[in-house]
Parts: structure tokens; sequence; C-alpha cells
């Protein structure tokens, strides 16, 4: 007898189809709401997994997207270019911290972080150092693909792969009060001469919406400059707004020696990253020997419509709105999380920027944690994609959110504590 209930033959990322049997099936978008098949409304509280930063469907970007087909689909990118893509590369240079000088495109933020990897490597390789060990942080999250999976945290949902995955040396989270074992791990970790550490800037996402501060960031990246540790970067989900600056490197003023952007460089609209990097390291695999070259690429790298994507999503950023709606939406965001600060039956109510999380006290902890697929559903038939990790619920809009669209999710978010403490 099939197990599956469902009559759908797609398989689902993230999904154990035995608890999870059905999805909802979205007919259109608009701004921070998600319309169903059945005409159910969903306020898209999660930016549809971190990627939309404006809203979804605006116009500009839209736009972009339909000029570009009038013009070039897609095209090879090795011996051949096109001008979104350069334009593009020049005006992200322009951007990003001074000392990021070319760009590398990929098409996922999983990929950007291999390729990172590849060029750390590379790096060290060409100028005839034997340094290939990687360190990350304890909790870290880089993706899904095997290189992804080995600097990310491991855990049940990577534990079939294990034997695939490569040895990352750990070093310990920044917890509050406890940043100096943090900063002493890493002095000691970089004195064995590693390749590169791999970190997310300010905040580990998928670890848990886990904060910490700028200050530790410039101490991490400063203390691998001093052992010529490359620092990467890992700015997937923070780059582009989400944490209240542009990146969030820009917080701690820090210049990476190589960073990863995906998630909102087309402003979510459409898959595309890339993988920045200073001149030294470019400059380590420019030679005669072809045997010194970046060997990388997918069969999307740079695809015309993407980046021209990513070009109206710029402008929004330079010339338009998007600077005062993501400080406005952090004060939103501000307004209503710091009412749970005090409230027992949460933990650690946070903000960064204009994500917000906080964890139920419940006894059950991590991914895996029942009570989470419990929440979903909960906030589901309340009209809210929250997409809670284990008993951790964070808030992570688009930043043409309003307040009111906001005290609908914190509204069943307080309902939901009533609702855990029945079936913790
Ligand atoms: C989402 C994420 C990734 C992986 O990006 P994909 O586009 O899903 O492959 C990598 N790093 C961080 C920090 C992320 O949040």
């Amino acid at each position: 007898m099939s197990l599956a209930a469902s009559s759908s033959p797609v398989w689902r990322p993230f999904t154990q189809h035995a608890l999870q049997p059905d999805a909802i099936e979205i007919a259109e978008a608009e701004g921070a709401w998600l319309t169903a098949k059945d005409g159910v409304r969903y306020l898209d509280a999660i930016s549809s997994w971190w990627v939309i930063s404006h809203g979804h469907r605006r116009s500009e970007i839209m736009r972009a997207i339909r000029d570009q087909t009038e013009r070039l689909d897609q095209l090879i990118f090795a011996g051949f270019t096109h001008e979104p893509a350069e334009t593009l590369a020049r005006r992200l240079v322009a951007l990003t911290p001074q000392g990021l000088d070319y760009v590398f495109y990929s098409d996922s933020g999983s990929t950007s972080v291999e390729v990172a990897i590849k060029m750390a490597l590379g790096f060290w390789r060409n100028r005839g150092e034997n340094r290939t060990r990687i360190l990350a942080l304890e909790h870290g999250y880089h993706g899904d693909t095997v290189g992804g999976m080995s600097t990310s945290a491991r855990g049940p949902f990577n534990a079939s792969y294990a034997p695939l995955l490569y040895d990352v040396e750990r070093i310990p989270f920044p917890a509050a009060g406890r940043e100096q074992a943090t900063l002493y791990a890493l002095e000691a970790a970089c004195k064995a001469k590693p390749a590169a550490l791999v970190a997310e800037p300010l905040i580990l996402g998928a670890g848990g919406m886990l904060i910490y501060p700028p200050s530790v960031l410039r101490e991490m990246r400063a203390i691998c400059a001093r052992h010529g540790v490359l620092f990467i970067a890992d700015e997937v989900m923070t780059g582009f707004g989400r944490t209240g600056t542009l990146f969030a490197c820009e917080q701690a003023n820090v210049v990476p020696d190589i960073a990863c952007y995906a998630k909102g460089l087309t402003g979510g609209a459409l898959p595309l990253a890339v993988t920045m990097c200073s001149a030294e390291i470019f400059e380590a695999h420019f030679s005669e020997d072809r045997a010194k070259a970046l060997f990388h690429s997918s069969s999307f790298t740079a695809n015309p419509i993407a980046c021209a994507a990513a070009l109206a999503n710029l402008d929004i950023w330079e010339k338009g709105d998007a600077r005062e709606t993501v400080a406005r939406t952090c004060a939103l965001q501000e307004e209503r999380i710091s009412r749970f600060a005090n409230d027992a039956r949460f933990r650690n109510a946070r903000r960064i920027g204009t994500i917000t999380a906080l964890d139920l006290a419940v006894d059950e902890e991590g991914y895996l944690a029942t009570i989470g697929l419990e929440l979903m559903r909960f906030f589901n038939a309340r009209g809210l994609l929250l997409r809670p990790l284990g008993p951790t619920i964070y808030v992570l809009p688009p930043y043409c959110v309003t307040g009111e669209d906001l005290d609908l999710a914190y509204a069943a978010i307080e309902e939901a504590a009533t609702f855990a403490g029945r079936i913790a």
C-alpha cells in the first residue's frame, strides 16, 4: 500500500510527506499577500523563505523582466557576455563594501557559498600554500549542496549524507556573555593556518535567528586578517536590507575577502547569486596556466533576465524608496516585539533590522520538534505564512508590510503561546 495521501507527484523540499501530505496552492501574490486557489489570503510574513525584499510583483522589477524578454533570454557565459551582467557587476562593485572588486555569477545561495569555498582553496593552492581547512560558526547555515551542508551545522536534516561531508572546524556561536570564548577559539584555530572562515554576519538564520553584535563580527574579521585567514561573509539572507542596512557587514565596518549574495539580489523575483571577492583572490587565479582558473560554472550563470531584474532592484535601492521603507519596517517591528520582552510565555524576544524572533518557553528544542509543524498549521489556519524553526517563531516580512499586517501576525503569535501550552 502506498503511504502517499496526496495525488500530486511533487516531492517538496524539507517536507515529510507522511506528516504534511498537502500544500496550499497559491494562485497570485501582491505586495505582502498571497492568494490561494480557493480564494483564502495569507500574509507572507517570511517573505517566501526570505527572498522577497520590497514585496511581491514590485512593478519596476516586473517591467524590467518583461523588457529583457524582448531582447535576450539566455546565453552561454564563457566566451560571451551581455550588457545586463556587465552593468550589474560594475554596479555591485560600487555598492558593496569597498574592496570587493570581482563578481562571479551563479544561481543560488548554496552555489554562491560553494564558489566562495572554491575561490578560497584555489587562492591558497595557486600560491603554493597547503591551506585547505575551513572554519565555520556553530549553528551556521550555508545551504544544502554538499559543500553548503559541510559548512552548516550538523543535525538530523543532514545525518544521512554525513559520509559525503567534509570536516570543518566549528567556532562556538558568540552568545551574549560568551563572546570572548568565540574570539579565543577563533584565534586558536587560526594558528593552525586554515584556508578561510565562513560566517553569516550579525544573524544566523536557519540556525534559529541567533543574533550577535557588530563588535564581535568586527573582531572576528580582524583576527582572520591578522592570521591571513580569508574571511567569507555569507550575506545570502542578510543582504539587501534585512538587517536594517543594505548589507550586514556595513554595521561592523567590515570588508570581507569574499562575500555571497543571493536571496534579495533580484528583490526575490528570480534566482540569481553572486560571489564577490578582492582583487588579490582574482589575481591568484590570473595566470597563463589554465590549471589555475576558477573551475566552476552552471548552465544558467548570469541569466540575462535575472540580471535585468537585479538591475531594477538596485535602482530601487539607489534611487527609490527602499532605505526609507526598511527604516519604517524596523520601527514597526520594534514596536511590536518590545511588548514580548517581559512575557514569561516566551524567551529571548529579539530584533535585528527588519527581522524579529522569539522562542516559545516549551521544553522541546530543535528543528524537528513536532511543535514547529503544529504551529505552522495553527498560523496557516489564521491566514499567515509563518514557519517556526522548532520553538523559534520569527517574522521576516517584505518591506512593504503595514502595521496592520504585522498586528495580525503578532496577535496570532500571542495566541500561539496558549495553544503551545496545550500541545507541549
Ligand atoms: C538560504 C541560505 C543559503 C542557501 O541559499 P539557497 O538559495 O537556498 O541555496 C545559504 N546561506 C544562507 C545564510 C542562507 O540563509
